[in-house]
């Protein structure tokens, strides 16, 4: 047991993940780097599990409860994949499928919500536009009301699984400027006036699909407009809670995998006549990285404690985010210092992380978002 919430059925869960992850998708990490993709049937056998059940109903496919550590254990295990593009490449749907579940008409989540849970089809999230991502408040893709239905024209950019996806959520301008005037829409890939291309040649991630998405007046029902007309801006700050700590639980579980790697080379190589793990640079190095595991795994816990217990502790979420980035940055960079030539060479879990720190500190609400929202949220 590593901690009072970690009950026989979250041991479970996390056996079961981590068995999954380490036969089925470990093994292909580089492969499907290289290829720039993954074969679509992982995100049926994914789907399986029920990783992206939790809160919806099992009539959606769904496991019918929810469970912040569970939700963690995912993403803390989902690391031992090696490989954050094929994380991404199955994850895109994660970030959109709260708010299909919690604001769409029942007629849109009987139609498609069970397919997406299942891994039949995949869905993204339309926030970021090229415009900027970080000021969400101000984005330009706008909504005009027309009848029965709502005209969408802009764009969005930076859209992981957006080649690959059927059905998008997107932020759109309904009303005046600022956070009161965002709505959010489902927009199908079929609909007339859709259209995306594919962003190419990525620092990481290579095995999932980023694209931009263009809007040129795409005639959307007014029933796929999700929850009330002007409340899209608390609906994306919400959503981004999920995303947020789902990053934070995937950073614990890159460092911790970065640990037993740099563990591992230490103990056999040798210089100067004894193993690496002898000289007291090294070692020092691998005490303050598995300090930042332990550190980053207990505050994890305790976000899943209050988020559990109490509400969700958007401050702490915050201040974890940008916390777990620069640990990770530190860990990924002492790793390679361990490995010496060995990590720089492609093809190693080493070398891939190094090059995914990055995504994971600017999306999804960068360092320096964070930094501003935690403060905000001080009151200050
Ligand atoms: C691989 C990848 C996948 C992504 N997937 C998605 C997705 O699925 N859906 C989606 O909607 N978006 C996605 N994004 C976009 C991501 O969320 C944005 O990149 C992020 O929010 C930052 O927006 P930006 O890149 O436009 O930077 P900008 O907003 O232009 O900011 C540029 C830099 O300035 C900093 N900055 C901005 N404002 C301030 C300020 N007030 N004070 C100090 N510094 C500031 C930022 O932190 C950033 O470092 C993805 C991005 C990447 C790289």
């Amino acid at each position: 047991m590593r901690h009072a919430a970690d009950t026989e059925e979250r041991q479970q869960f996390r056996e079961m993940t981590r068995r999954f992850i380490e036969t089925e998708l470990q093994p292909h990490a580089n492969a499907w780097d290289e290829a720039g993709e993954i074969p679509w049937e992982v995100h049926q056998k994914v789907g399986a599990l029920g990783t992206w059940g939790f809160g919806v109903a099992e009539q959606y496919g769904g496991l019918g409860f929810d469970d912040m550590y569970m939700r963690c254990i995912w993403g803390e295990e989902a690391a031992r994949a090696h490989n954050g593009g094929t994380l991404a490449a199955l994850g895109g749907r994660s970030i959109s499928i709260g708010p299909i579940e919690k604001l769409a008409s029942q007629e849109i989540k009987d139609r498609i919500l069970k397919d997406i849970v299942q891994g039949r089809v995949g869905s993204s999230l339309g926030v970021t536009e090229p415009g900027g991502g970080s000021d969400v408040a101000n984005m330009k893709t706008t909504a005009r009301q027309d009848g029965n239905h709502w005209i969408i024209n802009g764009s969005k950019t930076f859209i992981t699984g957006g080649m690959t996806s059927d059905y998008f959520v997107v932020g759109a301008r309904t009303g005046g400027e600022g956070l009161n005037g965002i709505s959010l829409f489902l927009v199908e890939k079929d609909m007339e006036g859709f259209s995306r291309t594919a962003l190419d040649k990525k620092m990481g991630w290579w095995a999932s699909d980023q694209a931009t998405l263009y809007f040129d007046d795409v005639r959307v029902p007014a029933g796929n407009m999700l929850g009330d007309e002007g409340r899209g801006f608390i609906q994306i700050m919400h959503n981004f809670n999920y995303e947020r700590l789902g990053m934070v639980a995937q950073c614990l579980g890159m460092m911790r995998v970065l640990l037993e790697e740099s563990i591992a080379y230490a103990q056999q190589r040798e210089t100067f006549g004894k193993p690496l793990s002898q000289h007291q640079v090294i070692r020092h190095k691998i005490a303050e990285m598995s300090a930042r595991v332990d550190a980053t795994e207990a505050w994890v816990n305790q976000i899943c404690f209050l988020a559990e217990n109490d509400k969700m502790p958007v401050d702490q979420i915050c201040k974890a985010k940008f916390f777990s980035t620069k640990s990770l940055e530190y860990c990924a960079s002492e790793a390679m210092q361990i490995w010496g030539g060995a990590g720089y060479l492609r093809g190693n879990v080493v070398e891939r992380f190094y090059r995914e720190v990055k995504v994971m500190a600017i999306g999804g609400g960068s360092e320096e978002i964070m930094r501003d929202l935690a403060v905000k949220q001080m009151g200050l």
